[in-house]
This record gives C-alpha cells, sequence and structure tokens, in this order.
C-alpha cells in the first residue's frame, strides 16, 4: 500500500526525490514529557528494566510503574517542561534530556517519531515537527523500514 512518504520528497523540503522521512534524535527530551500520558511495556520488558534497575519485578512496578486504562504505565512527575517520565535524566548531560533506561526502554520510545498517529498526513508529520527538533533532521529512514517501526508500534500498543 502506498503511503504519502513513499512519494518523492515527501515533505516538500528538498529537490532531490528522496523518499522516506528523516530523524535523528537531538536528546532534548520532547518525546518523553507534555501532557500526561502513557508509556506502557511488556512482560519481558518490566522485567529487562527491573533487572537493569537491580529490584525485583514487583519492586519495579510498585515505585515505578501504575496501572491505566491501557495497561501498566510507567510513572511520571511533573516539571516545568511537562509531566516528564519517571526515567528521564535531566541532569547527567547539561542541556540534553536522556532516558535513563535507555538500552532497556520499552518499544513505544524506540518507535518514536514513526507512529501512526504521527504518519496520518503531512499535516500530521508537520505537527509532529513542531514538538520534535529531530524531525525532518538526520539519516534518511526509507518507506520500507518506517512502515515496520509503524507495525512495531502498533504491535507494542496492542498487547
Ligand atoms: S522510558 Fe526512556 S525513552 Fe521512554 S519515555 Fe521514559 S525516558 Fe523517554
Amino acid at each position: 500500500m502506498n503511503e504519502w512518504y513513499d512519494r518523492p520528497d515527501p515533505t516538500g523540503m528538498t529537490d532531490t526525490g528522496e523518499r522516506g522521512l528523516r530523524f535523528e534524535c537531538t536528546l532534548c527530551g520532547a518525546c518523553c514529557t507534555g501532557p500526561p500520558g502513557y508509556v506502557l511495556f511488556t512482560d519481558e520488558e518490566a522485567d529487562a528494566i527491573a533487572s537493569f534497575l537491580g529490584v525485583t519485578r514487583s519492586e519495579f512496578e510498585a515505585r515505578w510503574t501504575h496501572e491505566t486504562p491501557e495497561g501498566r504505565s510507567l510513572i511520571e512527575k511533573q516539571t516545568p517542561a511537562g509531566f516528564d517520565c519517571i526515567f528521564l535524566d535531566r541532569t547527567a548531560i547539561p542541556g540534553k534530556a536522556v532516558c535513563g533506561i535507555y538500552e532497556h526502554r520499552p518499544e513505544q520510545c524506540r518507535t518514536w517519531p514513526f507512529w501512526a498517529d504521527n504518519l496520518r498526513s503531512p499535516r500530521h508529520w508537520a505537527a509532529a515537527a513542531r514538538g520534535c527538533p529531530g524531525i525532518n533532521q538526520g539519516p534518511l529512514h526509507s518507506p520500507g523500514t518506517i512502515r515496520l517501526t509503524v507495525e512495531r508500534d502498533n504491535g507494542a500498543r496492542r498487547r
């Protein structure tokens, strides 16, 4: 199925005719904060995060997660920037915001910004770009890679 990002120069920003979309994380933390939201995770991801943190699974769930209508989510902390994910670290690198569990972050985090909602149309992609300076920058992600990433994210949200 052809999507708008299959077309040459889908964002209208280049004259190269490239297909796909550009993204590179700038470590701004914008996708890990904002209005209250959910960061969902699988059992396997919970086990991996708990192990990384050196606690039991039940300790991890009691201390860093809560139940939501969509399943268990990481909790958030309110900061001047918004509702930060509890694992967002704004102190380790001055001026940057880094994930404190980066190697074990849930699939939902790994697939940003290639989420179905952001890819519904060029307008939705442009709206996402207004909140994420890494969108439309950095390496080109092919339409095939984008489709696979969307499928991974959809799978993560269905489980
Ligand atoms: S787990 Fe890491 S990448 Fe995911 S929202 Fe929290 S800080 Fe961001």
